[in-house]
């Protein structure tokens, strides 16, 4: 759809910064136009007028696990290890196609009504989710995280996950792209990295990763192997310029060099890492070694929501607690992180504005009484904002949600296939 936003407030997480009350034409999925100025020769479909109103990208939840919306509320109050062990793998046990598709569009609406465009997941049954991305209209990098124990054979579980891969990268106009994923050191083996780095040489793709989440996973692996995680799956390839790690708690100042020296992302998972009490990931410095940092929420069971704005507001309060400090990190990094850095972790142009790009944006109501006046942008969208100061979220030029309504997925249904389908399945 062909969408004029009319004398609006804009951030653009460009070098152009903010800018107050310019025009943005969207035309056949990309930004077409941004400036003070008319542009000429669009035929325009929509009009939004800009009065109260704040435009930025849509936001880039750099790690998650959707379906585990099926698990939101569950197992609250306990440790990784017990917590992922002996309550969440059981369940997960239990998935089929049929219920990972449902509960990922559930997912994905939360996600889109919370300003959410893009999502980097590690997950299972990829086709079911694979659906809810064409149906809904989001964008998504899809990885199996790949896992490896006695007796498995670390070769063919890589060519299941080619498979997805050659079949799904790339597809729905570019909206959909299949990464590799390897789940983490601890539930993996050197056959698994082998293999996977010989993939990844072959052909480059986005790997995603769980590394130095909690404090016993990191020194067990130093126990192991006599090196950290992430000094040990750079020895066999897997830190590059395409992987994205999620978490990164523990990581050392020696791991940080590695990261930056391979230009390998972070995707920092604080609402998550404090709910299982795994800890808080040094910011600050990650962002002082010149890593590119993105932001996830990590799935729903250890969060318990998909709102990429919860996120960002308290990635930027604990530094500035943690080290008694106000300046740790600014409301423009956080924003920064959650867009741009996003987009770059996905291995994609999106996360900002600027003629050219693929339209994905939030718009953002500045008049509603948790945000104004809204007087500094960045600090407005970073900490005042909120899932009900959402208008509308737009992917690729099309409006998938806009004034609590969702246009391409009917949540009422999808809700009464929850309760007579994926509950039956997991819990009954
Ligand atoms: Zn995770």
């Amino acid at each position: 759809m062909n969408v004029l936003f009319k004398g609006i407030d804009l951030l653009t997480m460009t070098s152009e910064g903010f800018l107050h009350n310019v025009n943005v034409a969207v035309a056949d999925g990309k930004i077409a136009y941004v400036g003070k100025g008319m542009p000429t020769g669009l035929l325009t479909q929509k009009v939004v007028s800009g009065q109260d109103k704040l435009l930025m990208p849509g936001l880039v939840n750099a790690h998650t696990h959707l379906p585990m919306v099926a698990m939101r509320g569950y197992a609250g109050d306990m440790n990784l290890q017990k917590w992922l062990f002996d309550m969440i793998f059981p369940v997960e046990a239990k998935w089929d196609e049929e219920c990972i598709e449902i509960a990922t569009k559930l997912a994905i609406c939360e996600s889109l009504a919370s300003g959410t465009t893009s999502v980097s997941d590690m997950y299972f049954f990829l086709e079911g989710m694979a659906r809810a991305v064409s149906d809904s209209g989001i964008r998504a990098n899809l990885s199996r995280g790949l896992s490896l124990s006695e007796g498995e054979d670390a070769e063919e579980k890589v060519a299941d996950a080619l498979d997805f891969i050659k079949r799904y990268d790339n597809t729905e106009d570019g909206r959909l792209k299949a990464d590799l994923g390897v789940h983490a050191e601890y539930t993996s083996s050197p056959e698994l990295w082998r293999a996977v780095a010989d993939a990844y040489a072959r052909e480059p793709h986005c790997i995603q990763i769980h590394l130095s989440e909690t404090e016993s996973e990191h020194e067990a692996c130093k126990q192991k192997y006599g090196a950290t995680p992430t000094a040990l799956l750079d020895s066999y390839g897997l830190i590059t310029a395409d992987t994205l790690c999620a978490h990164g708690v523990y990581l050392e100042e020696g791991d940080m060099d590695i990261l930056a020296a391979r230009g390998a992302s972070v995707a920092h998972c604080p609402m998550s890492n404090l709910k299982l009490g795994s800890g808080v990931a040094r910011v600050p410095k990650l962002i002082g070694k010149g890593i590119n940092l993105a932001i996830g929420t990590d799935g729903a069971s250890s969060n318990n929501n998909t709102d990429m704005f919860a996120e960002m507001k308290i990635a930027a309060l604990l530094q500035k607690g943690l080290c008694r400090d106000p300046e740790a990190v600014s409301a423009k990094e956080i924003l920064s992180a959650a867009t741009v850095g996003g987009g770059r972790a996905q291995g994609r142009d999106v996360g900002c504005i600027e003629a050219g790009r693929p339209a994905d944006l939030v718009l953002l109501d500045t008049g509603s009484a948790e945000m104004f006046p809204a007087l500094e942008p960045y600090s407005a969208a970073v900490y005042s904002a909120g899932p009900s100061s959402v208008i509308m979220t737009m992917v690729d030029g099309n409006v998938l949600y806009e004034k609590g309504e969702f246009k391409s997925l009917d949540r009422e249904k999808l809700k009464a296939e929850f309760k007579t389908k994926v509950i039956p399945k997991l819990y009954l």
